[in-house]
């Protein structure tokens, strides 16, 4: 081997992660814009990227929330610590969606397109709030697990840590286990994460080699304007509580989240994001690992941002289209709404499509206006799902700074890449 390959080898291992997502997925726009549909060839590396994320989901927050609550022992801090969270969660949802219909009104997406609705088809359901909360507690917790319901796997967690803490002596062997455990899942997210760029640059080549110009010029306004909405929202509120709010510096946060950043762009999964999110939180910002595994998969469930300012822009949108006039009751219905919806819809590819239809019926507009954007949803979904994931990690941040459990030292520090946060706190 001469000198000059091992340097660029040395070179590559010193390369940060983030830096090598992002490598992977720009290259995979280049490789879908040049070989157009004929890109999908590579699609199975991304499926395979997703699979071994989604694999590590379950055990990931069923363990590191049992050890998030053993370690914290005490349940008011807890309590606080969640209604805080969800607090937090629904008025940065509420503001995402004001910001959507307030660029929907401002920039007319939809106006012009002279669209005649026929029948109002029926909304598919999206679960009702009441739904959601009794449906809180699993009947089998096993079946949870199974099914990969995350706020009943939130739930069953959460009381078996608190059983853990309450039996005390007798149950050291149990959360022992449950640390090892956790400790392991940790370690396969960093292994897992390794493989990252390369499930990046094909999922990347994929898309854009199937949405050619064609099927997105008819649509470029609502595209741009979802876009510009979500590029307004992480910069300005994300960055603005960071920095106001939390007093820290958002630069830093911007350069910790970028790999879930990337992740839940390519992936539209804000639940498949979570084991890089729990990475980025614990090892780049520095908040606690008690407070990343209970904050962030509460977030990846009830925490979207992305999705609710994309249905204001949306439902304005099809309002325009279709040359229908909104009133103000109509607006707060939009706002609580989607704002609710958002609390029982799982974090996953599509969902917001659903919400969609819940929000368009609930105010009496044509659900053709579904059609018209379903065939470009996946564009959409990249955006709502990257800013979902800023939201969650963002709120995380604020959560862990107010309960003093965030690692200065870490948070500053100029290389993030081979740090390793154990999960001490300041
Ligand atoms: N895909 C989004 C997420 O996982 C939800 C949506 O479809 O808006 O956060």
């Amino acid at each position: 081997m001469n000198s000059n390959t091992s340097k660029r080898e040395n070179a590559a291992k010193a390369m940060p992660l983030w830096l090598k997502i992002l490598i992977g997925m720009i290259a995979g726009i280049a490789v879908g814009a040049t070989f157009g549909p004929s890109a999908e060839v590579v699609k199975p590396i991304g499926t395979l990227f997703i699979s071994a994320i989604k694999m590590l989901i379950v055990p990931l927050i069923f363990c590191s929330l049992i050890v998030g609550v053993t370690s914290m022992k005490d349940t008011a801090k807890m309590g606080r610590i969640g209604l805080k969270s969800i607090l937090f969660y629904l008025g940065t949802t509420a503001i995402a969606i004001t910001i959507g219909l307030g660029l929907g009104i401002f920039f007319e997406p939809g106006a012009g397109l002279n669209m005649v609705a026929s029948v109002a088809n029926e909304a598919k359901s999206a679960p009702s709030l009441l739904d959601t909360l009794v449906g809180l507690i699993p009947k089998n917790p096993i079946g949870a697990l199974a099914a990969g319901n995350i706020l009943q796997i939130i739930v069953f967690a959460l009381g078996l840590g608190i059983a853990l803490n309450l039996v005390g002596e007798k149950a050291q062997p149990v959360i022992k286990v449950f640390e090892g455990f956790a400790e392991a899942m940790y370690k396969m997210t960093e292994l897992v994460m390794k493989f990252a760029p390369y499930g990046v640059f094909a999922l990347m080549a994929w898309v854009s080699g199937k949405y050619g110009l064609d099927v997105l010029l008819p649509l470029i306004k609502v595209i741009g304007l979802v876009y510009f909405g979500s590029i307004l929202h992480v910069l300005f509120l994300g960055g603005g509580l960071v920095g106001l709010f939390g007093r820290l510096n958002p630069k830093r946060f911007y350069k910790g989240i970028i790999e879930a950043q990337v992740i839940a762009f390519t992936t539209t999964s804000s639940s498949g994001t979570l084991p890089a999110s729990i990475k980025c939180a614990t090892q780049n910002l520095g908040v606690s690992r008690s407070i990343s595994s209970f904050v962030l998969p509460m977030g990846a469930t009830i925490n979207m941002d992305g999705t609710a300012l994309y249905q204001g822009v949306l439902a304005l949108f099809v309002a325009q289209a279709f040359g229908i006039d909104l009133s103000t009751a109509d607006y707060l219905t939009i706002i609580a709404t989607a704002t609710l919806a958002s609390i029982g819809t799982a974090g996953v590819p599509g969902a917001g499509l659903i919400m969609l239809s819940l929000v368009l019926t609930t105010v009496g507009l044509p659900m053709e206006g579904i059609a018209i954007v379903a065939g470009i949803d996946r564009i959409l979904d990249m955006a709502r799902t990257t800013v979902n994931v800023t939201g969650d990690l963002m709120v995380t941040l604020l959560i862990g700074k107010s309960e003093g459990e965030l690692d200065l030292a870490v948070f500053n520090q100029e290389e993030t890449a081979n740090t390793e946060y154990r999960g001490e706190v300041v």
